[in-house]
């Protein structure tokens, strides 16, 4: 195996708050154990495109507190190809780093995958990403920020959902994970969650609808994960004016609002405790693994099973949120 002196680090995909405090602890705990860091600019674009910089603890002052991503962050097509990977190892090589810690989500970690596949590359990765659909993990870094952004602003919704006695869809991110949507509606209080767990199960808005959500009440929030295929909130406001004329529904898209803001005190722990873990990982020998959290301790997730779509939701908690909207 080869020895590792320099770190490569990178945060790829959608930015999510607390990518700053993970970029921090795998800089200084890296820094603290001997090795060099590389900082790479925009994901695996600054591989393809040599945006590369030399990092010291210095590089990574000030930023614990702060939303988004240093580093910055993008969407690369090149790498998705066999040459653009080959370019991306290449400059890599010339840069003189020897592993990668990859922050992302899901195609994030699918691309480092493929990636120390080829070249035999030793890549750690950790959960970069507000939607909390990664498998092996409890949380996601980003996730609890994210949920309570969601909070503050269905609580201001509630406002003029009371005042007007109105129904709203309020759409959230998650397009494969409804936990957002879900624990965002537990904590909100709101009457459901449409999500995309359960769209295959049930017509989730006709049984909204025919369970007499609002026989007791004259609002409504109604949390909805986004969903290219059935419109999201759009959607479900648009069908409710077709099918359900007796409801007056507006809707709010909340949007990138979700990923912006400075990380929670819970994101920054865990960030903090993954970063740092990710450099116990390539010391100890560890590669092609995801830094998880399960039931409060650090595992080791191989990347086939942290992007296999196998993160579930607890069905308990769809029943709770209906029990408690009575
Ligand atoms: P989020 O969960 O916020 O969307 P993500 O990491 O899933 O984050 P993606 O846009 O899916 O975001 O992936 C980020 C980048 O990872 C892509 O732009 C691409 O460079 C790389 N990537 C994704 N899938 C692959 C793949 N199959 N092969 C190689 N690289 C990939």
């Amino acid at each position: 195996m080869a020895i590792i002196k320099t770190i490569g680090i990178l945060t790829s995909g959608g930015d999510a708050p607390g990518m700053n405090a993970a970029i921090r602890a795998v800089t200084r705990t890296a820094i603290y154990n001997g090795f060099k860091v590389k900082g790479i600019k925009r994901g695996y674009f600054g591989l393809v495109f040599n945006e590369i910089d030399d990092f010291t603890s210095r590089s990574v002052s000030n930023i614990i507190q702060q939303g988004g991503t240093i580093l910055k962050t993008a969407r690369c097509k090149e790498f998705t190809t066999p040459e653009g990977r080959k370019t991306a190892y290449d400059n890599m090589c010339a840069a003189g780093i020897d592993a990668l810690v990859v922050i992302g989500g899901d195609g994030s970690l699918t691309g480092a995958r493929i990636f120390a596949d080829e070249y035999d590359v030793p890549i750690v990765g950790l959960p970069g990403t507000i939607d909390n659909d990664l498998g092996g993990t409890d949380a996601t870094i980003g996730y609890d920020t994210a949920l309570n952004t969601i909070v503050e602003a269905v609580d201001k919704i509630r406002d003029t959902a009371t005042s007007h006695e109105r129904l709203f869809f309020v759409e959230v991110m998650g397009h494969m994970a409804g936990d957002l949507a879900l624990n965002g509606a537990l904590a909100s209080g709101a009457e459901a969650a449409i999500i995309p767990e359960m769209e295959t199960e049930i017509d989730q808005l006709a049984d909204l609808v025919n369970r007499g959500f609002r026989k007791s009440k004259n609002s409504a929030i109604v949390l909805v994960a986004e969903n290219p295929k059935t419109g999201g909130a759009m959607g479900l406001a648009q069908r409710i004016k077709e099918e359900f004329p007796e409801y007056d529904a507006r809707v709010t898209i909340l949007g990138h609002l979700q990923r912006g803001g400075s990380p929670t005190a819970a994101d920054r722990i865990l960030a903090s405790r993954m970063g740092a873990a990710a450099i116990t990982a390539l010391s100890d020998g560890q590669r092609n693994v995801m830094i998880g959290v399960k039931n409060g301790e650090l595992v080791y997730v191989p990347f086939s099973k942290a992007t296999n779509h196998s993160h579930r939701i607890d069905h308990d908690d769809i029943d709770l949120v209906k029990i408690l909207s009575i």
